[in-house]
């Protein structure tokens, strides 16, 4: 039994410092588990051998008498748009595998590229001793909000696979929930850490914009890209976050704040806290299980010695129109590199100049959302349009950032939800781009204002003969570099409407 696999990431931790556990013996049994789940789709790559080396050398270190790291022997997956030397890193497209058969795009992703160095954040989860078990799936180039738009299939939600695991970190929420990892990271640009987390019941963390570095995280929009950790319980993403956290010289836009102690954060009393409730977020299109829910939840944190009042926010309903220009048109940008000559996959006939080289390996090496994107992208930065969208839209997201500046002057946090949707179904949304935009209403505000935000677990769905019970989320919001204070309240509604829940499938 690798009931080990269950439990919070200190606990464990301190069982491999202490030698209780060998991180041989805990990196087998996420190995055994990841075999045992191969449906969920949450791994495109096992990195088996790695895995175990890195396992042995942890034990070694202990053996030799030097003291492990705060992860000492924790399995963790990382989403694959992260770059790792003992990895390929495909970010699930087609463009950074090796071709096909007939020059059709890669098909496999255990063939993709491989980065000459690691990611930042990569190198200090080795730094702490992890073990880094796999790279887990995604939509490509981090674009979707289900993870259907990855090349290889989606990630399944283990609460019922029928349905969406979310998205775009789909594959490390989906490791995480189903106990393969006992943390993973993601990265979020509009929601892509907490809304997976919040349809697959785990814990999901966006920092403040510049809290965690970039460097290594193939970029899509890089001016709203944050990396941040999933754990199933509150306190194992704090130790998380504390490690990758903190100014990075190869990031210049990583932020020399100091990091704070986020896991003490977790015992901190809430008492005299104010949480604000923004009427714009509990409006039409919100599921009522959720808001009930939701709800619930905050009158548990009033419970606990909280007040609760309403504030605005305006121009939430102009989020999605301004997010889809911002980020199209960084995407548009950063996505010209992927060209044939540099990474990956490269396309080319006898005939082939280098025009046709580009046009024929973007077109068999991206998939149609990211294609979607770069068009948009393009057209919204093009001469004549350029001050009609993407100069507009950068003026809305001012106004959007600036809505919660008088917010944070009368209260310490929103709550709000993190997703208007448990767990949609697999197909539902894929054929109407707009319906997939909607489910990042409540996630793009935070990340166009670059503030810091989470989703933790609150009350889930009742099941019904129709429907399994399904996760829900509480997204909490704080001022930037406000994460200390949302791990205190974020663990005070664990311990009162969440606690960890052992989906089916897992
Ligand atoms: N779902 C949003 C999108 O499709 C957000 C993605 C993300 O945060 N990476 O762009």
């Amino acid at each position: 039994m690798s009931d080990f696999l269950d439990l919070p990431i200190a606990d464990l931790a301190t069982q491999v410092q202490s030698g209780a556990l060998t991180a041989r013996q805990v990196t087998e049994g996420a190995l055994a588990r990841i075999e045992r789940t191969r449906d969920l789709n949450a791994l495109l790559f096992v990195a088996k051998d790695a895995a175990l080396a890195a396992a042995d050398a942890v034990d070694a270190k202990r053996a030799r008498g030097q003291t492990l790291g705060k992860l000492a022997g924790v399995p963790l997956a990382i989403k694959d748009a992260l770059c790792t030397t003992d990895a390929p890193t495909t970010c699930a497209s087609k463009i950074l595998t090796r071709a096909g058969a007939g020059n059709s795009g890669g098909t496999d992703p255990t063939q993709g590229f491989r980065a000459p160095y690691d990611a930042t954040v990569v190198s200090r989860l080795r730094e702490a001793d992890a073990i880094l078990i796999g790279k887990a799936n995604m939509d490509e180039f981090a674009m979707g909000s289900s993870g259907e738009n990855s090349a290889f299939g989606p990630a399944r939600n283990p609460w019922d696979q029928a349905r969406t695991a979310g998205g775009s970190s789909s594959g490390s929420a989906v490791a995480v929930a189903a106990g393969l990892a006992l943390g993973s990271l993601g990265s979020d640009t509009g929601g892509s850490i907490r809304q997976p987390a919040a349809l697959c019941g785990v814990v999901g963390v966006k920092p403040t914009y510049g809290r965690v570095s970039r460097y290594g995280l193939v970029a899509f929009a890089a001016g709203l890209d944050q990396v941040g950790p999933f754990a199933r319980d509150v306190r194992s993403a704090a130790r998380m976050l504390e490690v990758i956290a903190g100014r990075d010289p190869l990031d210049s836009t990583s932020a020399d704040v100091p990091v704070g102690d986020y896991e003490a954060a977790c015992n901190r009393e809430v008492r005299g806290l104010r949480i604000g409730i923004p009427e714009e977020y509990f409006g039409e299109g919100l599921d009522p299980t959720i808001a009930e829910n939701v709800r619930t939840a905050i009158g548990e944190l009033e419970k606990a010695g909280c007040s609760v009042k309403p504030v605005s926010l305006p121009h939430t309903k102009y989020g999605i129109a301004t997010y889809y220009i911002v980020a199209t048109a960084e995407a548009s940008s950063n996505l010209a590199r992927f060209d044939g000559v540099r990474f990956g996959l490269r396309i080319e006939d006898a005939k082939s100049d280098l025009i046709s080289l580009y046009g024929k390996t973007r077109n068999a090496g991206f998939g149609a959302e990211v294609k979607r994107r770069i068009l948009l992208g393009t057209y919204v930065l093009s001469a004549g349009y350029y001050d009609a969208y993407y100069k507009k839209a950068q003026r809305v997201r001012t106004l959007i950032k600036r809505d919660f500046d008088p917010a944070f002057e009368s209260v310490d946090a929103i709550a709000v939800p993190t997703s208007p949707t448990p767990a949609f179904r697999l197909g539902e949304k894929v054929d109407n781009p707009l319906a997939m935009y909607l489910a990042d209403v409540f996630t793009l505000p935070a990340s166009l204002a670059g503030i810091s935000a989470l989703s933790v677990p609150c009350a889930p769905t009742p099941a019904t003969p129709a429907r399994a019970s399904l996760p829900v989320g509480l997204q909490l919001l704080g001022p930037a570099f406000a994460e200390e204070r949302l791990f205190a309240l974020a663990a005070e509604v664990e311990r009162r409407v969440g606690g960890v829940r052992r989906p089916p499938t897992a």
